[in-house]
């Protein structure tokens, strides 16, 4: 058979090569052959809305027009595509677009570190730069909070099954509790001072406390603008560095381009991959307010730090909040999201009453665990991909482009309708 010709699942080697570790194709079993803005079709002609837009990797679409010609162009021009960190023109446009559209401004001043290219690798290196600037080795992390598979990252992520994983020992890492996390008036913030300051507490002074705004993987709890600058205060009053894990839901996810802007904090570094490459391309990237740009040169390698296909799309993609209408229409479709989120929960009475996260970054709570998974599984049976988060699974994440258009998402937005319909969640 020649591999136009295969098209079921089972006419692949998937199951038979591919490693027991795979996750999302087992409850998404389609082979994926085309995809363009928040549409994917398989290779059967099923069209698929696609409301999981690569966790946040693509919060602009799938082949955005202006980035695919921007990378047509360059590829044409046959520009370097792998350049470790040597000088690029590519690099050279990227690091302009950032300066110019993002952080000048925002009046924000940051040294920039190109890591490998995942989130996982922004985040060690993050660690490292504050170990190394404090001369400390704690990091605080929160509860339900995810940020990467590597060692040190794991160790500040939560899930204990994730944790298990590793094998070995996972050092170094604090947790305390996240904003609501006993769900009445506990104050964590209070609480989180009160260990630090307390020299019998069992904690020592941290390198750094890092955090999501929006948890993406944890179940997307939300912390306030009030508790985030708390935590800055907590932070900056004591020399440790604040980490904004920004990874998920950065890059306008939540509306605005980093999702601490609201909250008005300067995190001491912030964290970026996912979308920062524009196109779903690779790339990752540490923020680091320039007095901590202490790494000596080598400090961090990594071969793919030179990513100039990522480097073209993802100064394509800061190009386009040069337009002050682009986070403008983030912010109605942010709006539409909601009232019909709010809606839902007065409707279905086994949804949470309020829906979790905010922006373009949603999540939907059952009173029953088990349900957040059976409407992924009825969604995609429909033509509609969505995931669950949370310690137990039981958020539906509701994470379309951030670009998608008025029409299209309501009609996203009416396929999770019928579904929830269907599965009686109204009652
Ligand atoms: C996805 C994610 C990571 C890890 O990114 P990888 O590219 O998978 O290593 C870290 N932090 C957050 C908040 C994430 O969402």
């Amino acid at each position: 058979m020649n591999d136009a010709s295969r098209s079921a699942h089972t006419d692949w080697p998937f199951d038979d090569l591919e490693s027991n570790v795979r996750t999302y194709c087992r409850r998404f079993p389609a082979v994926f052959s085309r995809a363009q803005g928040h549409l994917m079709w398989d290779s059967t002609g099923k069209c698929y809305v696609d409301f999981i837009s690569g966790a946040g990797a693509l919060n602009y679409g799938h082949n955005h027009p202006a980035l695919k010609h921007a990378l047509i162009n360059y590829l044409l021009s046959d520009g370097p595509i792998q350049s470790l960190d040597l000088h690029t023109e590519g690099k050279g446009v990227f690091l302009t677009k950032l300066q110019d559209v993002i952080l000048d401004p925002r009046g924000l001043d940051y040294k920039v570190q190109f890591t490998g290219p995942t989130g996982a690798n922004t985040v060690e290196a993050a660690f490292k730069v504050a170990r190394r600037a404090t001369e400390r080795q704690t990091v605080i992390a929160f509860t339900n909070g995810f940020h990467g598979g590597s060692l040190g990252a794991l160790a500040a992520s939560s899930n204990r099954a994730k944790r298990r994983a590793a094998g070995t020992g996972l050092g170094d890492v604090v947790h305390m509790p996240y904003e609501g996390y006993l769900h009445g008036s506990f104050d964590t913030a209070a609480y989180l001072e009160a260990v630090l300051d307390d020299p019998s507490s069992g904690v020592d002074l941290p390198a750094a406390i890092v955090l999501e705004t929006v948890q993406g993987e944890g179940g997307l709890g939300t912390a306030s603008t009030a508790w985030l600058q708390r935590i800055a205060e907590i932070a900056a009053s004591r020399g440790i560095l604040l980490i904004v894990d920004d990874i998920q839901a950065g890059c306008g996810r939540t509306g605005t381009f980093f999702s601490f802007e609201e909250a008005g904090i300067t995190p001491d570094l912030i964290c970026l991959s996912k979308s920062i490459g524009g196109y779903g391309l690779p790339l990752g990237l540490t923020l680091i307010r320039p007095q901590y740009d202490v790494l000596e040169p080598g400090a961090h390698a990594g071969t793919f730090r030179g990513q100039n296909l990522s480097f073209i799309a993802g100064a394509a993609a800061l190009d386009l909040w040069s337009d002050p209408e682009f986070a403008r229409s983030v912010a109605d479709r942010a709006d539409q999201l909601d009232q019909q989120l709010v809606t839902w929960g007065r409707q279905f009475p086994l949804l949470g009453p309020e829906p979790m996260g905010r922006g373009m970054f949603r999540g939907l709570a059952f009173t029953e665990n088990r349900l957040a998974g059976e409407v992924s599984q009825a969604a995609f049976e429909r033509g509609l991909l969505l995931e669950t988060s949370g310690a137990r699974g039981n958020v539906l994440k509701v994470m379309p482009p951030i670009t998608i258009g008025k029409e299209d998402l309501a009609t996203g937005l009416d396929l999770l309708e019928d579904v929830l319909r269907e599965l009686n969640v109204e009652k």
